[in-house]
């Protein structure tokens, strides 16, 4: 079985779904409000387990009772929490709102993400025993880098988000065996629009880059080849909140097993394309069973 380290966030995210969103200063009534557990790295590690992989989750929740629910439901996806650590104070939250038209508005809090800044012996011991660590960007990013470092002298290989997109560290880059950013990050990371072109400037970078296209697919480019386009299955989508998530959880499986990269893509995009049409993040992650039953 592929064994997954994730480094990560969990957060808590508040969503309000209203007619159109507030002015400062202006109170409207919203139609429904949910509580979603997700966060970037639950998301992720969810993703791998279903596809089936062994995980565990490094990173924190705060000591309160969203914080009881994300270990939970965590837990419940049988990702092993025992790194997880429990922070004083609030868990991370995201405070959506989304109005009539789909648009959306969003507050990220780090709450006890924030507190991860270092790695402890335990975190890189369970590290050294992984065949991917995968790494995003809502974590401080001192500990981001220092996991990637560690992984790379541990020869394991290095997945990175880079989600929230931000200017990457070159150490991390350096420590980065795949990136998988969307087109929107490749676009912000390298200034190039057109992700071909994006995709070939981050081979400068790293070794291997996957930009994800939506529901055009992906783009695969590797050193020293042309990049390689993969379509993705074509399907109705009704909610894509997850859909990258879900792809790098299902993509880091595939590649454990062995998978050649193109077919591991097209096998991480029919996870991705199952999840598209379900509404929610984690709760839309397909299982390995359905994954196997639609990959052709
Ligand atoms: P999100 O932020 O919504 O989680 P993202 O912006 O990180 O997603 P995308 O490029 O939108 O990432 O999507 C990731 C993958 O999900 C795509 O490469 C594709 O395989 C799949 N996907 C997304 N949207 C669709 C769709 N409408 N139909 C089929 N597959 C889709």
């Amino acid at each position: 079985m592929t064994s997954i380290v994730v480094l990560g966030s969990t957060n808590m995210d508040l969503v309000t779904y209203v007619p159109r969103a507030p002015a400062l200063g202006e109170t409207v009534t919203g139609r429904s409000f949910r509580t979603i557990p997700g966060g970037k790295g639950a998301n992720q590690a969810v993703a791998a387990a279903r596809a089936g992989a062994e995980v565990a989750m490094i990173g924190a929740v705060g000591a309160d009772d969203f914080g009881a629910r994300l270990r939970s439901t965590l837990e419940h996806c049988a990702v092993d929490t025992d790194l997880l650590r429990t922070a004083e104070g609030s868990s991370g939250t995201a405070h959506v709102v989304v109005d009539d038209e789909g648009g959306n508005a969003i507050v990220v809090v780090p709450g006890a993400n924030g507190t991860v800044t270092s790695l402890t012996h335990g975190d890189e011991a369970l590290i050294a025993t992984a065949d991917a660590l995968l790494l995003q960007l809502e974590l401080p990013l001192s500990v981001v880098v220092e996991g990637a470092v560690t992984a790379r002298r541990l020869g394991v290989r290095t997945v990175l988000t880079p989600a929230p997109a931000q200017p990457l560290p070159p150490e991390l880059l350096a420590a980065t065996d795949l990136l998988v950013p969307n087109e929107h990050e490749a676009a912000a990371l390298t200034g190039l629009t057109d992700p071909r072109a994006a995709a070939q400037a981050l081979l400068r970078d790293v070794p291997e880059v996957v930009v994800t296209l939506g529901a055009a697919g992906s783009l695969y480019a590797v050193r020293g080849a042309e990049p390689v386009a993969v379509p993705a299955p074509r399907v109705r989508a009704v909610d894509t909140t997850g859909a990258g998530d879900t792809f790098v959880g299902a993509l880091a499986v595939a590649l454990g097993e062995g998978r050649p990269a193109p077919e591991a893509l097209a096998w991480a995009q029919t996870a991705a394309a199952l999840s598209v049409q379900r509404e929610g993040a984690s709760t839309s992650m397909p299982y390995r069973v359905e994954i196997e039953a639609a990959f052709l």
